[in-house]
């Protein structure tokens, strides 16, 4: 089977670029390759992550520079999802509640006053609310609160939570309305991709498919498939598994709290359910496995040769984890899992947000949460923080850490502009309509074409 680009991974990095190849481009022949039978159904499954469209404005662990770039492919995902809201109605592919970021004591309330500072003119609808505010729009954050504790919070009415696994099935319905002979094989696991003449021969359990240009968007797996073709040799993975405890309806938005400075993974927050804001959700937190895949015990021997059978990969581990708060941190996110001693433990960080929640409030939520994958550099023997992408010679390897689902259609953008490249000058890439559409918002779509 013979196609123009062939993309591998039919999560929400695949389908977006599927959507923004068929919308905008007048590439016609595109294939879509996904290992399981669904699409979405490892790391954009609604089940695996926090379900937040991230902008940066209540995330502390972003710097202004990165809340930019962030934000406007955070918007390209708002404005699709608020035209698919107005054209096809409530698909159930978000919910939108108030958001706050939440300072406690002097040192944090000094530090949310200066973020807010440099924050605002990109963010000019985020506001600073003190006590009296906050203890109105969640009245939990203040029950059973020492009165005499400092309180600021940085709050916006936009917080976006989306199911990133039904957006891949918007786009992929959108795209096949407008190309209906794109292709995408489901249950189709690619085994081999080899570099053929100007192309490539992909290998897959069904067949054999041939591409003039290839996006890998596999997640941990896409460092697999590149170090196979002599790319990224020099990165290893370090896999974060995120679990989740759930609770009854303590908060009515997305509520966060300061990070650490130093520490490359989201502090711990609260989000309602996409499917039922009866639930409060707490975590993501931060465990290191040897999968690339959680609950896939399968990828254990694929985590290995992704990692490397080489000394430089340990060094690296050991020189990350020989930093006291990094090591601290990893090791209290291990007990979180363990049975009796992990919600103990876990209950004195949801208590930072909901001071008198009870014991017989929260539960480990089985089977929820899945793993990112962090890049560890072993040339600097540092974390690598944010997605990677790795280009190659008409091949792009897209891995993709949190915020990965946030970002999805700004990273379709910046491959669209690639693949044009790959492909000679054959095809064309209408960007300002993307802009117009996606960015800017300026034409409201009625229907698909
Ligand atoms: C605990 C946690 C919390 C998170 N919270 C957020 C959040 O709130 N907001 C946010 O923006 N991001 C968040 N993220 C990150 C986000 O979930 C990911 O960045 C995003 O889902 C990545 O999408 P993807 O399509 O690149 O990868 P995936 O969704 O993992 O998709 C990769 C696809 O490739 C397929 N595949 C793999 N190997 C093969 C093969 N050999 N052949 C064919 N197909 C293959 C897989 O089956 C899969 O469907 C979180 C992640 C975790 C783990």
């Amino acid at each position: 089977m013979k196609h123009d680009v062939i993309i591998i991974g039919g999560g929400v990095s695949g389908t977006a670029l599927l959507y923004s190849l068929t919308r905008y481009t007048n590439v016609k022949h595109i294939g879509l390759i996904e290992k399981y039978a669904a699409l979405g159904a490892v790391n954009s499954s609604h089940k695996m992550n926090s379900q937040t469209l991230h902008f940066g404005d209540i995330e502390t662990n972003y710097t202004l520079e990165k809340a930019n770039k962030v934000k406007r492919y955070a918007d390209m995902v708002m404005n699709y999802l608020e035209n698919e809201k107005a054209v096809r109605g409530d698909e159930g592919l978000f919910i939108k509640v108030p958001k706050m970021v939440l300072a406690v004591g002097k040192e944090q309330v000094r530090t949310l006053q200066e973020r807010y500072l440099a924050f605002s003119k990109l963010f000019p609808r985020l506001n600073i609310i003190g006590r009296e505010e906050i203890g109105q729009m969640e009245p939990r954050i203040l029950d059973g609160r020492d009165p005499d504790q400092e309180l600021l919070a940085l709050m916006t009415q936009d917080g976006y939570t989306v199911d990133f696994g039904k957006l891949c099935y918007s786009f992929v319905n959108n795209a096949k309305k407008i190309n209906p002979e794109l292709s995408v094989y489901l249950s189709t696991k690619v085994e081999k991709i080899e570099k053929q003449g100007d192309g490539f021969i992909i290998l897959t359990n069904t067949g054999v498919f041939e591409a003039k240009a290839v996006v890998v968007a596999a997640g941990s797996h896409s460092l697999k498939f590149a170090k196979s073709l002599g790319y990224g040799k020099n990165y290893s993975i370090l896999s974060m598994a995120g679990s989740f405890y759930t609770g009854p309806k303590v908060l009515n938005g997305k509520v966060y709290t300061m990070q650490v400075p130093k520490l490359p993974f989201a502090a711990v927050h609260g989000d309602p359910e996409v499917h039922d804001e009866n639930i409060t959700r707490f975590g993501p937190t931060a465990k290191p496995i040897f999968f690339l895949e959680r609950y896939n015990y399968s990828t254990f021997t694929e985590y290995w040769k992704t990692f490397g059978f080489s000394i430089k990969p340990i060094l690296s581990i050991i020189k990350i984890s020989s930093d006291r708060v990094i090591f601290n941190y990893l090791l209290r996110n291990v007990v979180y899992d363990i049975p009796w001693f992990g919600k103990r433990s876990f209950l004195k960080e949801v208590r930072k947000i909901v001071p008198n929640v009870k014991h017989g409030e929260i539960k480990f939520a089985r089977k929820v949460g899945g793993t990112r994958p962090q890049i560890i550099n072993n040339s600097t023997k540092k974390l690598e923080l944010g997605e990677a992408k790795i280009v190659g010679d008409r091949i792009i390897f897209n891995i993709t850490p949190s915020p990965g689902a946030s970002t999805c259609l700004g990273n379709a953008f910046e491959d669209t502009m690639k693949l044009m490249d790959y492909l000679s000058g054959s095809f064309t890439f209408d960007r300002d309509r993307f802009e117009r559409e996606l960015v800017e918002r300026k034409t409201v779509l009625t229907s698909v074409r």
